[in-house]
């Protein structure tokens, strides 16, 4: 699942660019099955601007749609039961992200390209006492694949961070 998830995220990463957003794709597995549950992709510039709109954003507001999961703290029913979902992304999850994914339930996520500068998943300890203690215990870390789809994943993205750079001027 490893395989697949990494190479459909990298999939919609250049799906995105091609479309005009940023270079990010997301993808949801079935940890247990190996089943593609959900794809994503980075929506925030086509086909307008939407600030939130990242590849986990997008991922996750499919999901959570699609699936309409009932429930609440008062109900008794938990709506973060993820059931074994692994969320693969091909860039290390911003703090809008990372929280989004931590308040989703998803226990595993792993990403392909590290995001030194933007990226949350290397810094959790920077996380406000609640978000450190929710996320306690989950798998969030680099995922295995092989040293050229991380180049890829890596110049996808920062395709788009150089695109950005450039309307700023
Ligand atoms: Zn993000």
């Amino acid at each position: 699942m490893n395989a697949i998830g990494t190479m459909l995220s990298v999939k919609d990463a250049i799906i995105s660019l091609k479309a005009g957003s940023g270079g990010i794709g997301a993808c949801l597995v079935d940890g247990k099955t190996g089943e593609v549950v959900e794809r994503g992709r980075n929506r925030q510039y086509s086909p307008y601007f939407r600030s939130d709109m990242h590849g986990e954003m997008d991922l996750l507001n499919r999901y959570e749609d699609r699936v309409q999961k009932k429930g609440g703290s008062s109900s008794g029913n938990d709506p973060r039961q993820c059931g074994g979902l692994i969320l693969f992304t091909s860039t290390e999850p911003c703090p809008m992200c990372l929280t989004r994914i931590i308040n989703s339930g998803i226990q595993r996520m792993y990403y392909i390209n590290p995001d030194l500068e933007g990226g949350m998943a290397h810094r959790m300890e920077q996380l406000p006492p609640f978000w450190r203690k929710f996320a306690a215990g989950r798998d969030f870390r680099q995922a295995e694949c092989s040293p050229q789809l991380q180049k890829i994943a890596e110049d996808l993205f920062r395709h788009s961070v150089r695109s950005f750079a450039k309307q700023k001027e």
